[in-house]
């Protein structure tokens, strides 16, 4: 019998690595190289820019949770989709989802580009894919849902288009964790995560996952891991170690809250419209609940006026104003100016994205406490 994901956030299946001690928390070995018995012997250990032995408990874990052959350890999400368009050569043509994560946007557009990537931008959730697939095109690259716009993707679907092309279907799976949603078991073969957000889960550390089934990408990503030196330090390792434990009960609570709150939101006079996919009349609510095991805690709104979303961010006191999400605290941001300010304004307005529109990634407090703030700030509006 598979064990349940909850069991996976605390447990490694194989665990040949138990010469602890007997420390059920796992010890974080901060040094930088290893000793050798003699020439041409290791501990296995060498220098800790290859391995470390927290770092590597830590992917295991991820490994373990995304149902992947390996996971690598990066200091951020975006040094892990650095490492990972590496495996990529000049004249190389990717088709990535429009609305992506704004820092992987910049990414793609201020440095990828200059390494000779050609890239599609397409709202990979309402159009045919198959239909911008040229020669030299060699990954699709998705979010679902997307950021920030919480559009859903059909991970199957997509993963069949990839195959029939040969072409390697990368998922930035941050969104819901590993806890909600396994893009490898269902046909992906990278998936990657801002482990800054629900892995760590507590806005204290970053951190970045790639992880695969694919032998090929894998032995790369060994080789340009050891190559390029971003592996996640040790510490920050063992914290992302703790963060997991508690995984599973963090989604789901904060999933409880995103939910009861959407439905507030939903009624509210000055809401013209809101984003969560757990509502049944969002249009990716079937797919999710085919490939997902949650909807996850983003939600995204807009506003009657600019002014209203700016008065909002003013005021609001135990819900934060901040960037980032997946955190036990419950965050808002204004993805024009944070998130998303480095995306061409054309763009932004393309994907849906506007001055009067929220983000809203709820955390863990008692809901009741939360739409009182709301509540209290709302009737402030004009
Ligand atoms: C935050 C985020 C990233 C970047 O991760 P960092 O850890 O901030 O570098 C990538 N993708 C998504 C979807 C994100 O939310």
């Amino acid at each position: 019998m598979e064990r349940g994901n909850n069991t996976k956030c605390l447990h490694l299946e194989n665990d040949e690595d138990c010469n602890h001690y007997g420390a059920i928390s796992y010890p974080i070995y901060q040094t930088a190289t290893y000793a050798h018995p003699c020439v041409g012997q290791s501990t296995g250990y060498d220098y800790s820019r290859l391995q470390n032995p927290t770092r590597e408990h830590l992917e295991k874990y991820v490994a373990q949770l995304e149902g992947g052959k390996e996971a690598f350890a990066l200091a951020t999400g975006m040094a892990a989709i650095t490492l990972l368009f590496e495996i990529f050569n000049p004249g190389d043509h990717i088709i990535a989802e429009a609305d992506l994560y704004g820092g992987s946007i910049r990414l793609f557009d201020n440095v990828s580009r200059k390494n000779g990537y050609d890239f599609t931008f397409l709202n990979c959730a309402g159009e045919d894919i198959e239909k911008y697939i040229k020669e030299n095109t060699k990954a699709i690259y998705l979010e679902t849902p997307t950021n920030p716009m919480m559009n859903v993707s059909d991970i199957v679907a997509v993963a069949k288009i990839a195959k029939k092309h040969n072409l390697i279907l990368i998922v930035d799976n941050t969104f819901l964790s590993p806890y909600f949603q396994n893009p490898l078991k269902l046909g992906a073969d990278v998936v990657i995560h801002s482990g800054t957000k629900f892995l760590g889960g507590h806005n204290d550390t970053l951190a970045g996952f790639i992880v695969s089934d694919n032998e090929a990408v894998i032995e790369k990503l060994r080789f340009l891991i050891k190559t390029t030196g971003a592996g996640l330090a040790p510490f920050d390792s063992w914290l992302m170690l703790r963060g997991i434990k508690t995984l599973g009960v963090r989604m789901e609570r904060a999933e409880k809250n995103a939910l009861e709150i959407a439905k507030w939101l939903k009624k509210q006079k000055h809401v013209t419209k809101v984003y969560y996919p757990g509502l049944p009349e969002h249009p990716g609510y079937e797919v999710m609940k085919n490939q997902a095991k949650g909807f996850g805690s983003m939600i995204t709104f807009n506003m009657d006026s600019d002014a209203n979303a700016l008065k909002i961010l003013k005021e609001v006191k135990l819900i934060k104003f901040a960037e980032s999400l997946g955190g036990v605290e419950t965050l808002i941001t204004y993805p024009t100016t944070q998130t998303h300010a480095d995306v061409p304004e054309e763009i932004r307005l393309k994907n849906g994205i506007t001055g009067s529109t929220l983000r809203l990634s709820t955390g863990i407090e008692d809901v009741d406490d939360l739409i009182a703030e709301f509540e209290e700030v709302f009737a402030q509006l004009q």
